[in-house]
């Protein structure tokens, strides 16, 4: 870490000097590492190991490989911060390390017992590490040894990988060259880069978020395409070829006076909403609410990316996945990939509230009214209204839209570090306090038969994998209505309805009022004290 540090000035910023270690060094125990490729004056691959706290860095020209006849030079490099661990960006021209950044491969390793009962840091400090590596492209035992160190004290090390089950004659990294956290490219990144990493300032400050450029709205053309298809084919969209299928199945059954709307109608919808809905998908992994039988039939959550899908499809792989849990995500980070996920039945999208980069850290606290079965239209309005009033007595900014069911929503933009954990207990007093004021409209029980019919403020969602509708989403129910941002004024509009505007209305909408979502984009808020 010494020579990072000595890039910095201490005496101007108060930089915690390198995080705690995550892992205790026991047997057995498993470390990060990652992998990035990194187009600076001359290409490399930085291979960097979670060692005593920091990421213990090597600068590896041409890449690892599994191929166990090629030794690769490994040019030891100062140690990086843990901040930058997953950093995937631009770092500026002018800034140390000036260039693009993906993550090439990312997982975890250990010391193979070949190496002796050493610690990282000691085998480090020997010259020679075994490792075994559990990465999405780099598995099985490695093994990284020093094999001199110049007059300026620079280390030239060696990386191979030994003959074992994973081992791959051949296997050249360059043939792999897509990030494993974005599915996306150097090039790619380059051209849209989603962060910045400013090597001159303290690792705490030093990784930038973007706004998100405006996405391009499909053409008039690409979009009429689709009703030239038949019952199934190819559709041009977004760039991206896409198999599309059964397009007459009727989805969503008719409302009264207007026709069914079919598979075709839902495809043409996420077509058209997809440049609008993305800024609030982007980033997140989005877990499925699949209907593929159609919105009358029983659905089912699918998280998991299947092994079929497209390799362009953007996807995130959750590092902390339980075994029974989701671990490849489908992130919609381009227009085609929300058209893809209609296509596969989701007929309902669902973002996570946190964003890949920090899935601990929510970007908004939630806030969903929950009517009970007796609760009638008026009474939800009622505890909308007194949200409206709440939060306008804080000066809180938050965005309401109906379900597209029969509640309401409130979203609440707040700047990242507050956990989960707090926002939900934030959003469970702003709750209380104004259930407070209603005794007689709102139940605190969890379980729906006990309810006794009353709504419930649900503030349960704030937590990590727990999500809400997003934004402009289909629901399952006659005639495809969509869950609808609204401005706090239509809560006095005697003709809102929770499921007033359907696929066939909010894009008219949209043309008129524009996304009127918008400001839980921003970032800055932080959460006032209820107390
Ligand atoms: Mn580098």
């Amino acid at each position: 870490m010494s020579v990072y540090r000595d890039k910095r000035d201490f005496t101007r910023t108060s930089e915690p000097e390198g995080a705690p270690v995550l892992a205790a060094e026991t047997d057995g125990a498993a470390w990060r590492f990652v992998v990035q490729r990194h187009r600076a004056r001359r290409l490399h691959y930085d291979f960097r190991l979670e060692i005593d706290g920091v990421l213990a860095s090597w600068a590896v020209p041409k890449g690892p490989t599994l191929d166990p006849s090629v030794r690769r030079a490994a040019f030891h490099v100062e140690d990086h911060p843990l901040e930058y661990f997953d950093f995937e960006g631009v770092i500026p021209s002018g800034e140390y390390g000036g260039g693009d950044v993906i993550v090439w491969d990312e997982g975890t390793w250990q010391l193979d017992a070949a190496g002796g009962p050493q610690s990282p840091g000691a085998a480090l400090r020997a010259g020679e590490l075994h490792l075994d590596m559990q990465g999405h492209k780099l598995l099985g035992r490695f093994v990284l040894v020093r094999t001199r160190t110049d007059a300026a004290g620079k280390e030239q090390w060696l990386l191979l990988h030994k003959r074992d089950e994973y081992a791959v004659e051949g296997w050249d990294p360059e043939d792999h060259p897509r990030s494993v956290l974005s599915g996306r490219t150097n090039e790619e990144v380059k051209a849209e880069p989603h962060r910045l990493w400013h090597s001159d300032l303290p690792a705490s400050q030093a990784s930038v978020l973007l706004t998100p450029p405006p996405v391009p709205e499909a053409g008039a053309d690409e979009i009429d395409a689709l009703d030239h298809i038949g019952r199934e084919g190819t559709w041009r969209i977004f760039g991206r070829e896409l198999k599309v299928t059964n397009l007459d199945k009727v989805l969503f059954d008719a409302r009264p006076g207007e026709a069914p709307v079919s598979k075709r109608d839902l495809l043409r919808y996420s077509a058209q909403i997809a440049p609008v809905v993305l800024p609030y998908l982007a980033h997140r992994p989005l877990n499925m609410h699949r209907f593929p039988n159609g919105a009358g039939s029983d659905g089912f959550w699918h998280k998991e990316l299947p092994a079929h899908a497209p390799e362009w499809l953007p996807r995130w792989h959750n590092p902390d996945a339980s075994s029974g849990e989701a671990h490849t995500y489908l992130v919609v980070d381009e227009p085609a990939a929300l058209v893809w996920a209609a296509n596969f039945g989701a007929l309902e999208w669902h973002a996570w509230t946190s964003r890949v980069e920090e899935p601990e850290q929510p970007t908004y606290a939630l806030v969903d009214i929950d009517p009970g079965d007796r609760t009638t239209w008026a009474e939800l309005l009622v505890l909308a209204r007194l949200h409206r009033t709440a939060l306008e007595h804080l000066g809180v900014q938050g965005q309401p839209k109906v379900t597209g069911r029969r509640g309401v929503q409130v979203w609440i933009p707040i700047a990242p570090g507050p956990s989960f954990a707090r926002t939900r207990a934030w959003a469970e007093q702003l709750s209380r306090t104004i259930g407070a004021v209603v005794p007689e409209l709102v139940s605190w029980k969890w379980q729906v038969g006990e309810r006794s019919g009353l709504a419930r403020l649900d503030y349960t969602q704030n937590a990590r994998n727990k999500t809400l509708v997003a934004p402009y989403s289909p629901r399952p129910a006659p005639g495809a209505p969509v869950s609808a941002p609204i401005e706090w004024d239509e809560l006095d509009d005697p003709g809102l309805r929770p499921d007033g505007f359907t696929i066939r209305t909010i894009v008219d909408r949209l043309a008129k009022k524009r996304d009127i979502f918008r400001p839980v984009l921003q970032t800055g808020q932080h959460l006032p004290s209820l107390r």
